[in-house]
C-alpha cells in the first residue's frame, strides 16, 4: 500500500501540536531553532494567494525603473500613500535623473517636504540621480552590486527595484514582511536578512516572483500589527500564530 500523503491542514495541525507541548530543555540548554512550517503548508498558503490574485502589485506610482527606484528611497518611514502624494507632484517637474538634477535639491525638498525624513532624503534623491548619469548613462542598473553603492539605496530598496523593474525574484523584507514571516512561521528570524533569506529557502520556486507582494499586501491589510484580522485571513487555519483573533479556521 501507498504510505498516506499528509493535507496541508493536518501537516499544520501537527506542527502546532508539537508547538504546545515542547519539550522541556534544562535551563542551561540553548533554546531550539525556531520551528518551519511543512513544505506542503508552505506550497498551499501560496497557492491561496495565487489563485486569489495571480499579478499582485506594489502600490507605488511609477512609470519606470528610475521613477520607482525615487520612489522606493522615498518611502522609507512613509506610507506609500504620502509617498504617491510627493511624487505626483515631483514627477510633473522631473522624472529623469537628468531633470531631477537640473531641479535641484531645494525644489526637491520642497515638493517631499509632507513624508519623514524629507531633508536626507531630497539630498539621496539628488546624490543618486547624479551617480546614475556619472556611472550608469542615467539608467537604472539592473543589478543589486550597483543598486546597493547608490546613495539612501539599501538591501531591501535594491531587492524591491530587482523584482518590480527588473522580475527578478527578490524578497524584499519591509516591516510587514517580517512580522508575517515570524508569525506564520514561514521564515522566523531575528532580522530582515534572516527573514528574506528564510524566505528565499522556503518559497516554491513557481511562487518565489509574487512572493513578494503577496506577503507585503496580506501583512498591510489582514495580518496587522496590532491587530491581525484572522477572522478574515485566508491563511487561517494553516497559521500557526496562537494568538489569533479568530478560533474559527477559513474554509
Ligand atoms: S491567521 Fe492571523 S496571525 Fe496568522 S497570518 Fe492570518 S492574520 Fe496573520
Amino acid at each position: 500500500m501507498p504510505p498516506r500523503q499528509t493535507s496541508p491542514r493536518a501537516a499544520a495541525r501537527k506542527s502546532a501540536t508539537a508547538r504546545k507541548a515542547p519539550a522541556k530543555a534544562p535551563a542551561h540548554r540553548k533554546a531550539a531553532a525556531p520551528e518551519r512550517l511543512p513544505p506542503a503548508v508552505v506550497e498551499e498558503m501560496f497557492r491561496r494567494f495565487h489563485a486569489r490574485d495571480p499579478e499582485p502589485r506594489g502600490e507605488l506610482e511609477h512609470v519606470d525603473p528610475y521613477t520607482l527606484l525615487v520612489a522606493v528611497v522615498l518611502s522609507a518611514q512613509a506610507t506609500d500613500v504620502g509617498v504617491n502624494k510627493a511624487t505626483r507632484r515631483l514627477y510633473a517637474e522631473a522624472a529623469t535623473p537628468e531633470a531631477m538634477v537640473a531641479l535641484g535639491e531645494e525644489r526637491v525638498r520642497e515638493h517631499i517636504r509632507t513624508i519623514g525624513l524629507y531633508r536626507a532624503k531630497a539630498k539621496n534623491v539628488i546624490a543618486l540621480s547624479e551617480r546614475l548619469i556619472a556611472e550608469h548613462g542615467g539608467a537604472v542598473p539592473p543589478s543589486r552590486a550597483a543598486l546597493e553603492l547608490l546613495p539612501g539605496v539599501g538591501r531591501k530598496t535594491a531587492n524591491v527595484v530587482l523584482n518590480v523593474a527588473f522580475g527578478e525574484p527578490t524578497i524584499a523584507v519591509d516591516t510587514h514582511l517580517f512580522r508575517v514571516g515570524n508569525r506564520t512561521r514561514l521564515a522566523p528570524g531575528r532580522t530582515p536578512l534572516e527573514v528574506e533569506l528564510g524566505l528565499e529557502a522556503v518559497v516554491p520556486d513557481a511562487y518565489r516572483r509574487h512572493a513578494h507582494h503577496w506577503l507585503i499586501l496580506h501583512g498591510r491589510y489582514v495580518c496587522k500589527a496590532r491587530k491581525p484580522d484572522c477572522p478574515s485571513c485566508l491563511i487561517a487555519d494553516l497559521c500557526p500564530f496562537e494568538p489569533k483573533t479568530t478560533a474559527s479556521p477559513v474554509a
